[in-house]
Parts: structure tokens; C-alpha cells; sequence
């Protein structure tokens, strides 16, 4: 199965929708402002820590490549979850564009997924829509108008 790991950009960038979605609490403690926290009410983007030996697994080999000083606590836990996510057999993706990460999964043999694709230009946000009445919502989970679940659109933005 593959599992889609977040880093903080990737959470204040909005990046796509995974079907499976997994950050560590030190990238939570990152996200204050309030549009990313409302994002996160509406996407299903579970917390996992790594254990503190998969921490030290990353770390040996951080000291080894020498990235172990450019990497900062929160992507050794992002690299840590990552690698234990592989040892239970799952396929796991980090979605970063810090250079750091993405050379440290390479050593880990860690698939990785950038957060702002290449040739796109354009500038989207997105909004929420009912699905039973199609209104947008500007709140919540729950359409005030006719009880219906909310889902996220992605449209481009107008600036
Ligand atoms: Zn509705």
C-alpha cells in the first residue's frame, strides 16, 4: 500500500489529495495559520510518530551521507516514519521539496513526491462544496444549508 508522508509545505502548499496521508506531530506543531488548520479539519491526514529506533537508524546514516546537518528534528522524524513505514512492508512517499529530505530518502530508498509541480503556473485554492446541494461552504464539514458532507474542489484562483 502506499502511504503519502506530508511535510509542512506540502500542508501550506495544499498539495493534492492522497487517499492516504500520514505526518509526524512536530509538522503539526509547524501548522498555525488558519487556513492550513481548517485545511486539516477536512482532509484525513493521520498523526504517526517513529519509534526512536527507526530515529536513530536515519541518523546513522545522516552522520554517513553528512545531510545529518542540514536536516532539521522534524525531517529526521518525516525520514523516520518513512523508514518505518517501509520495514512494515508499505510503499512509502515523501511529499517534499526541501533538498535535504528528498537526498536522504534517496539513500533510504524512499520514494519522494514535490510539492510545486513543475510547469504548473497557475495558482489554485481550494473551496468547499456541498455534495448533496452543490452550495459552496465556507465553514466546516457539514453543509449548514441541507446536512450534507462538504469535499474539497481544487479551482484556480483569481488574482
Ligand atoms: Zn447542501
Amino acid at each position: 500500500m502506499q502511504v503519502y508522508i506530508l511535510d509542512s509545505s506540502a500542508i501550506f502548499l495544499k498539495k493534492g489529495l492522497y487517499p492516504s496521508m500520514l505526518t509526524v506531530s512536530r509538522v503539526l506543531k509547524e501548522i498555525k495559520d488558519r487556513e492550513s488548520v481548517s485545511y486539516l479539519s477536512l482532509i484525513d491526514l493521520e498523526v504517526k510518530d517513529p519509534d526512536s529506533s527507526d530515529i536513530e537508524e536515519v541518523k546513522k546514516v545522516a552522520r554517513k551521507t553528512g545531510d545529518i546537518y542540514k536536516l532539521s528534528e522534524t525531517d529526521i522524524d518525516l525520514l523516520a516514519l518513512a523508514f518505518k513505514i517501509k520495514k512494515e512492508g508499505n510503499e512509502p512517499i515523501i511529499v517534499t521539496d526541501d533538498y535535504s529530505i528528498q537526498n536522504m530518502a534517496r539513500s533510504l530508498g524512499i520514494k519522494t513526491d514535490s510539492v510545486v509541480q513543475k510547469g504548473i503556473s497557475e495558482k489554485f485554492k481550494w473551496v468547499r462544496i456541498c455534495k448533496g446541494c452543490k452550495r459552496r461552504v465556507d465553514e466546516g464539514k457539514i453543509c449548514p444549508v441541507c446536512g450534507s458532507e462538504v469535499y474539497l474542489v481544487r479551482v484556480r484562483d483569481k488574482i
